[in-house]
């Protein structure tokens, strides 16, 4: 691979989406790492020559933002800034040939099951022997462990199913590896994803196998914190609960994105279930694991959703008082079942809906908030940002639910520890406490 300087080649792999794309660069890193590459992510100085763009293809604002990310970097090369680009992920395997025509000036666009021929073109060669080996891009002490690939599910409104193939669960003895191999590094919270985690082991093991993958991770040494992403309310496999309610390594924690409540409208999105299963479902959730922390995602303005089926979203937000929320407009995706419908929602009308939803739902994480004041929480601490440090108790994933602040003014707290803070003042987002 011919470039312009003469330095060593130094790649910058740039990651856009989700937590299953954070993952595979970081798999590709290894990978680069393990060939003697000097492989960066997301560089601050941005002065790698080479770039790697990790795309998503989800929905019209991140597909947005992939384009303006090609875009940058495809200009810089044409300023002679950078000497390649190449694209990867989501957005690439979806229009491929729509972006070479688009934006001729990448080098070269792969899908996201090209991880060999991308790493040809880096000179680079697949190590089948670097098992469960990445370049983690979180803080030391936790990671996303990606137990399946792909999705089975019929879901109207989505395109993932598109990009990323059918359900592909990884082996319960090959994420234990991985698992160690973390755990061996200082890792001490892993946060399990996948497109849809509950459906793990049915391909594999012909049975949900959830529970099963949960009782093998707790017996790994050093992980201290397991976070289950992702998961789906249909079939959902009852003895995860039981195993999170005995194993205290098992967070009390679930990411379950329910989308909407409307039975004609859960039907129309292909979601296999109704306003009645899923409200027994939550309610089974909090009688076989009371203190549970549930966060789940909303879709408001699907086709067909009328002010009186928003009226009904928002009342059952109110009634299930769900301990983290977020809600995001509904995106027209070409090829989806779901594009042949009327998109007969306004955009105003998507956009005061998102915001109506998430006014209820910061009350309700005000009052929620309010009943940890006095109470003491093991937590861990992610970073230090000015005056304060930001930790995370049990009930809080990374980036996207509550933060515990302590002053740094007052506190030292080493990064990375599990420690027991001390609540005692909280706001609709934020927890304000002192170690114990
Ligand atoms: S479960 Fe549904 S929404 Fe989730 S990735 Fe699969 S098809 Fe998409």
């Amino acid at each position: 691979m011919r470039t312009k300087s003469t330095k060593q080649n130094k790649i910058n792999v740039v990651t856009l989406g989700c937590s299953k794309n954070i993952y595979d660069s970081e798999v590709l890193m290894g990978q680069l790492k393990a060939n003697g590459k000097n492989v960066v992510h997301e560089d601050e100085h941005d002065d790698g020559n080479i770039v790697v763009i990790n795309t998503c293809g989800f929905i019209g604002k991140a597909k947005e933002e992939s384009v303006d990310t090609i875009l940058h970097y495809a200009q810089r090369k044409e300023a002679g800034e950078v000497d390649k680009v190449f694209v990867t992920g989501c957005l690439s395997e979806r229009y491929k040939p729509d972006l070479e025509k688009e934006i001729p000036n990448v080098d070269q666009y792969f899908g996201t099951h090209d991880l060999p021929n991308l790493l040809k073109v880096l000179e680079a060669d697949y190590k089948h022997e670097l098992l469960g080996e990445r370049l983690t891009t979180t803080p030391k002490h936790y990671a996303y462990l990606k137990i399946a690939e792909g999705c089975d599910r019929p879901c109207s409104f989505c395109a993932i199913p598109l990009m990323r193939g059918k359900h592909k669960s990884t082996p319960i003895e090959e994420i234990i590896i991985e698992a160690e191999k973390l755990a061996a590094k200082g890792i001490k919270e892993v946060m399990l994803i996948a497109q849809d985690l509950t459906y793990y082991g049915l391909d594999i093991y012909k049975k949900r196998a959830l529970a099963q993958l949960l009782e093998a991770l707790v017996k790994v040494e050093g992980l201290e914190w397991i976070r289950l992403h992702y998961a789906f309310p249909t079939g959902f496999p009852m003895d995860v609960l039981e195993v999170m309610k005995r194993q205290p390594k098992v967070c009390n924690y679930l990411d379950i994105p329910l989308q909407h409540i409307n039975t004609e409208l859960l039907k129309s999105m292909k979601r296999g279930t109704t306003h009645e299963k899923t409200t027994a479902l939550i309610k089974k959730f909090r009688e076989v694991v009371p203190n549970m922390a549930i966060r789940t995602t909303l879709i408001v303005g699907y086709p067909g959703e009328t002010e009186e089926r928003f009226q009904e979203l928002k009342d059952w937000v109110e009634e299930m008082r769900f301990e983290r929320l977020g809600a995001f407009e509904y995106s027209h995706e070409e090829n989806t079942s779901a594009y042949a419908l009327e998109d007969d929602v306004p955009a105003d009308v998507k956009f005061r809906r998102v915001n109506e939803i998430m006014e209820v739902q910061s009350q309700i994480s005000w009052e929620l908030n309010q009943q940890k004041v006095g109470k003491t929480f093991k937590c861990i601490f992610d970073r230090k940002d000015g005056e304060y440090f930001y930790g995370r108790t049990e009930f809080d994933s990374p980036d996207v639910d509550n933060d515990v602040l302590v002053s740094a003014i007052d506190h030292y707290i080493k990064i990375g520890e599990f420690i027991n803070i001390e609540i005692f003042e909280a706001g609709d987002f934020d927890l304000y406490g002192k170690p114990v």
